[in-house]
């Protein structure tokens, strides 16, 4: 955020003494956030760490049943995923992220890289340890698994018409997992899954919106123990079952 004043200031600046304000404005330095900053247009083709950051960010706008792979290539899923998300915000869908993609993205972002409308401290342990410890990866592995599923979230958010999703249950320790007495198995072990309570948008709706969030594993009404909540989940096979859906 701070950089990101400064850079107005520069623009400001160069309006008040009127010279070229629009190459400042136009340049994606311009709107560098704290966390993570794009210093290129990225296009089909492209590769490298900055292509899985944005892949991280467009996760949840995936085909149906697609998943995007966080693989730092630039690739067709990946122009279509930038194409819906530009979509979706209202910019123009050319399945190019440059300036004004990367500039909706700092927006929707805080400082650690979570979207706005989620929170770590909604996800962590589910029995109070308030970390990601004790699970079956490391705690960073955790919490980077739980970023990915964030922003899913915030994509399944803004196709709902921003409505607020409540998150339940999300990362759990072994120990945790047991005690609330959920799968051996289970995907809350390794933060690839969060449940979302039923508050807001109707349980059916939110399970069929997950289909196109990228989410693999999606569990609702009439599957037992799923009938209070949507299980959404990141693995590597399909498994999607609601059968009062
Ligand atoms: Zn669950």
């Amino acid at each position: 955020m701070r950089k990101r004043l400064v850079y107005l200031l520069a623009a400001f600046v160069l309006v008040v003494s009127g010279t070229v304000t629009i190459a400042v404005v136009a340049s994606p330095e311009a709107a560098a956030d704290e966390c993570f900053t794009w210093n290129r247009n990225l296009s089909q083709g492209a590769s490298g760490a900055d292509v899985t950051q944005l892949q991280i960010r467009v996760a949840g706008w995936a085909a149906s049943g697609e998943n995007i792979s966080l693989d730092g290539a630039f690739g067709p899923a990946t122009t279509n995923a930038v194409k819906r998300f530009q979509a979706g915000y209202g910019l123009g869908a050319d399945g190019v992220a440059g300036p004004a993609t990367f500039n909706k993205i700092y927006e929707l972002q805080d400082g650690d890289c979570t979207p706005i409308h989620f929170a770590y401290s909604e996800f962590d342990d589910n029995c109070g340890a308030n970390n990601f410890n004790g699970g079956k990866v490391s705690a960073a592995t955790a919490k980077e698994n739980i970023r990915r599923i964030m922003w899913q979230l915030e994509a399944m958010r803004k196709k709902m018409g921003d409505r607020p999703l409540n998150v339940t249950s999300a990362f759990r320790s072994v120990a945790c997992n047991s005690s609330v007495g959920g799968s051996a198995t289970s995907l809350h072990m390794y933060g690839q899954a969060a449940d979302l309570g039923l508050s807001n948008p109707p349980q059916c709706t939110m399970w069929n919106s997950g289909k196109t969030a990228g989410f693999e594993e999606l569990l609702g009404p009439g599957y037992p123990g799923h009938n209070d909540h949507v299980h959404v989940g990141n693995k590597a096979s399909r498994f999607w079952s609601a059968p009062n859906c």
